[in-house]
Order: C-alpha cells, then sequence, then structure tokens
C-alpha cells in the first residue's frame, strides 16, 4: 500500500486538501478495531465546501466539451489509482480485495459512460411566429450522500451525470466507510476546477446540515427509507429537488419448470453479493412445494463451500458484515426467525472469530409475518419460502412497501417474462437479478426511490428544463 492508503485521509474542498481539528475513527470490519481517522466536517467546513461550489459554478456550466473532458480524465484517474483505492475499500468496507478493484473498475466505467452523455437540445417550434427550443440547464450545487455498502461506484453513478449536466458537487460518504471517497476526491482534485467536487466526511448530523444548506438546489441521496423520508422533508421548505434511491426487498420466484441445479448459481449470488448488503439483491425466494428441497439443498451446499473471511485474503468470496449495528441486525433477524420455528438449512450463525463475520445462511420454514421476510435484512441470509399457486406467489411478492427489482427463474423464459411484467418494481429480471448498466435507468417503486439514476433519464435528474423562445413578430 502506498501513501494513499496509510496518510491521514484528507476532505477536498475547493480543491485543498483540507483535515481537521476533529476526527472520527473508523473500523476495520474484518478486525472491529479502529485503523484510521477520518476529518469530521464542521459547519464552517461544509460553508466552505458549498462557497466553493457556488463560486465554480459559472465557469464550468459554460463549456460541455470541457466538462466532457474532464470526466474523461476523471476516470482515468481513478483507474490509476485503482489499486490504491481497493486496498482502502477492502479495509474499511470489508468486500474481498477482487470485488473491491471491480467496485472501482465499474466507477470509472460509470464516469467514462457520463462523459458520452447528451444533453439534447429540441426545437418545439419553428415558424413565422418564432423559435421554441428545449434546453436542459444545470440545476446548481448538488448535495450527493451515500451509504457504505458501494461507497465509489454510487459516488461515481452521482459524479457523472450531475457534472456533465454542469453541476458543481458536495459529496458525503457514510461515516463507516469515509476513507475511499475521501481518497477519490484528493485524486479527481487534479484533474477537476477547484470547487467542481468537495467531499466531506462527518457523522449523519453532516448529511442533515447538507439538505438543509441554502446553497444546494438538489439532493442525490442514496440510503434507507428511514433517511430517505428524512431527506424529503428536509427538501421541502426550500423545494430543493432529489433523488432517492433507498432500500429493497426484492423477491426472486422460481418457475415449476426450473431445474435446480441450473438456476441455484444466480440465485445464490444474487442474495450473496457484496455479503446480501445490497439494495437490489434477492432478499426472498419462492419455490414451487415441489421443488423446495432441491432449491435449498442446493442452495445449502454452496453456501457452506463459500470462503468467508477477510478481504485481503487470497481466495475469499465473502468478507465480514460491514459494521457492528449492521452485524447486530442481521444475528437478530436470523435468530428470531429460528426462535420461531424457522431451519438453517446453511449457517444460522456468526463466525467464531473477530470481526463482524456471519456464515452465509439458508433459512427455511419461515413466511411472511416473519420479520426477516417483511423487513429489509441487507445481509448475508436469506429465506426460502414455498408456494403453490404461482398467482398467489405474485402476490406475496408484490405485498411489500418496497419496489426495487424482483426476478422470475425459468427453463422457459417467455413464461417468466410474462410472470416478471406481474411485479411492481424498477427492475424485472428473468434468469438474472443485478445486472446493472450505465444505459439502464435504475429507481425504484413504491418506498425503494423516487426518480432514477443512470442512462438518459438519470441525467435529466440533474437538470432543469427550459424553453427558449425567439418572436418573429
Ligand atoms: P443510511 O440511510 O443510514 O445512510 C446513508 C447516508 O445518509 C449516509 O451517508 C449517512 O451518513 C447519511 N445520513 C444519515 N442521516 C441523514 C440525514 N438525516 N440527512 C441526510 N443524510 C443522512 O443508509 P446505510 O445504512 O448507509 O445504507 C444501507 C441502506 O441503503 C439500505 O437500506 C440499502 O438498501 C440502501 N441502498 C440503496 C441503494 C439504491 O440504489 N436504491 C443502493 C445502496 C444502498
Amino acid at each position: 500500500m502506498t501513501d494513499l492508503v496509510t496518510a491521514s485521509p484528507a476532505m477536498t474542498i475547493g480543491g485543498e486538501p483540507v483535515t481537521g481539528p476533529g476526527t472520527f475513527g473508523v473500523i476495520n470490519p474484518a478486525t472491529g478495531q479502529v485503523f484510521a481517522r477520518a476529518p469530521d466536517c464542521s459547519r464552517d467546513q461544509l460553508d466552505g465546501a458549498m462557497r466553493a461550489a457556488q463560486a465554480a459554478a459559472d465557469t464550468w456550466r459554460a463549456d460541455e466539451d470541457a466538462r466532457r473532458a474532464a470526466l474523461r480524465a476523471a476516470a482515468a484517474a481513478a483507474l490509476a489509482a485503482a489499486d490504491d483505492l481497493a486496498a482502502i475499500l477492502t479495509a474499511e468496507q470489508g468486500k474481498p480485495l477482487k470485488a473491491a478493484a471491480f467496485e472501482v473498475a465499474e466507477m470509472a466505467r460509470w464516469l467514462e459512460y457520463s462523459a458520452g452523455l447528451e444533453l439534447p437540445r429540441t426545437v418545439l417550434q419553428d415558424d413565422e411566429r418564432g423559435h421554441a427550443e428545449l434546453v436542459h440547464r444545470p440545476l446548481g450545487v448538488v448535495a450527493a450522500i451515500t451509504p457504505w455498502n458501494y461507497p465509489l461506484l454510487l459516488a461515481g453513478w452521482k459524479l457523472g451525470p450531475a457534472l456533465l449536466a454542469g453541476n458543481t458537487v458536495v459529496l458525503k460518504p457514510s461515516p463507516f466507510t469515509p476513507l475511499a471517497t475521501l481518497a477519490l476526491g484528493g485524486i479527481l482534485a487534479g484533474v477537476l476546477p477547484p470547487g467542481v467536487l468537495s467531499v466531506v466526511s462527518g457523522g449523519d448530523d453532516l448529511g442533515a446540515w447538507m439538505t438543509s444548506h441554502p446553497a444546494v438546489a438538489k439532493i442525490s441521496f442514496t440510503g434507507s427509507v428511514a433517511t430517505g423520508k428524512a431527506v424529503a422533508a428536509a427538501a421541502a421548505p426550500d423545494l430543493k429537488r432529489f433523488t432517492l434511491e433507498l432500500g429493497g426487498n426484492d423477491a426472486a420466484i422460481v418457475l415449476d419448470d426450473a431445474d435446480p441445479a441450473t438456476v441455484e448459481r444466480g440465485l445464490f449470488w444474487g442474495a450473496f453479493i457484496n455479503n446480501g448488503q445490497i439494495c437490489a439483491g434477492i432478499k426472498r425466494i419462492y419455490v414451487p412445494e415441489k421443488l423446495r428441497g432441491d432449491v435449498v439443498d442446493a442452495l445449502a451446499q454452496r453456501a457452506r463451500r463459500t470462503r468467508v473471511g477477510p478481504g485481503t485474503e487470497t481466495g475469499v468470496q465473502l468478507g465480514p458484515i460491514q459494521n457492528q449495528p449492521q452485524f447486530d441486525r442481521v444475528q437478530g433477524l436470523v435468530a428470531d426467525a429460528l426462535a420461531r420455528g424457522a431451519t438453517a438449512a446453511a449457517g444460522g450463525h456468526p463466525l467464531d472469530r473477530d470481526g463482524y463475520f456471519f456464515a452465509p445462511t439458508i433459512l427455511t420454514g419461515v413466511a411472511e409475518g416473519t420479520p426477516i421476510v417483511d423487513e429489509e435484512q441487507f445481509g448475508p441470509a436469506v429465506p426460502v419460502i414455498p408456494y403453490r399457486d404461482l398467482d398467489d406467489a405474485v402476490a406475496r411478492a408484490n405485498d411489500t412497501r418496497y419496489g426495487l427489482s424482483g426476478s422470475v427463474w425459468s427453463a422457459d423464459p417467455d413464461r417468466a417474462a410474462a410472470v416478471a411484467a406481474r411485479l411492481e418494481c424498477g427492475t424485472a429480471f428473468v434468469n438474472d437479478h443485478l445486472t446493472l448498466q450505465p444505459y439502464m435507468p435504475f429507481g425504484g417503486m413504491k418506498w425503494s426511490g423516487m426518480g432514477v439514476e443512470n442512462g438518459p433519464w438519470g441525467l435529466e435528474e440533474f437538470t432543469a428544463l427550459q424553453v427558449l423562445y425567439r418572436s418573429r413578430r
């Protein structure tokens, strides 16, 4: 590891590294020990970041070509530092080094994609009365707030379109995982004009200060439903624009013609990737009664042979749960299900070692009415729930306040697609779960979010429509 990892991380405000006076500890979830300290942004420092963002806005919004070039340079700079960024991410988030490297590469891919997006100008009228053109204007200063599961990737989802549209950004990572994002801020200070991107770190209060800050025109938030509602409430008095990407309780429905040996791998990794800490991962699996035994056996075998350990160890497939409160929550949900009569076909318990390690868990004998089915567990434990009637399974899949994504698994993709079309969610998959692309809009129905990210649709959310009318009378 280079200095980037070992040096005291700084915030980036107005293009300059800024530290202290306060700091807070960052825990390595593989050990449970504080291994670094991050700056605790003061209100004055946040004001400074907002002033810098406002000061940079006019020049930044004026030159679209310069913004494209800067975003491409940002992607290249991130890739050039990929080894360091991945090492920091593994240390603070817990995910295996390979997965951390993939996250860095994906973030860069998203930035590259954003650099190529168009801000269309549409002629609405062109006659003897006048000429009307529809254009997209930037909104101003964007407050971007991210969670702890994919700190870099989700930062990239926000930075690319926000900056391409001509906005300036103040970015705040989760206090559980501030370091890789702080490092990214330092790297991008080398390729972006001062003030265009500031990165600040601190606790949840800092997020609340950002969402009520008078300089902010738009909030781009990814996190839990509860915080999302607080963000929407904070935005209301000032009518700030906002996009909310929130939690999910995605259902996977296996159809009766599916081959358990064929679908189990996709089902397992759809649920357990990133240790189940993924908004749009499988959180409930519905299987026809006659396939229940085979599907559960296949998933349990895979769960037992999946290597869990520190993300720095070669061959490890799943790291620890990211933080103590989440570890306690997952443990509590699993214990509650077991106490109500569920069976752990695999796992069901923490690993007997330091850090927040939990055995990949497959639960049976559990149904709606149990919190691990009704709520978002966001961890390495998934319930497998039998059904007799497909209409009933679809109704149960949809009987939730969440609506992020869902999937249907079958030997007959057309039949599965017809079932998938009945799922009330932002993305409906057939024989897949979790394929996300920069050109596909991503967002949730119901409580899973408002608005979308990615593609031209995500870009539009960082703009205001303006009609430019020239009279010819
Ligand atoms: P969280 O809501 O606790 O925190 C998210 C971010 O919001 C953090 O940076 C936090 O400091 C900040 N924050 C906390 N209180 C705030 C407030 N009052 N005002 C403004 N900001 C505030 O979420 P988390 O525990 O970090 O992340 C897990 C959640 O995120 C899960 O529910 C998961 O499903 C969701 N998530 C959603 C998506 C998506 O794209 N839909 C992606 C990843 C994670």
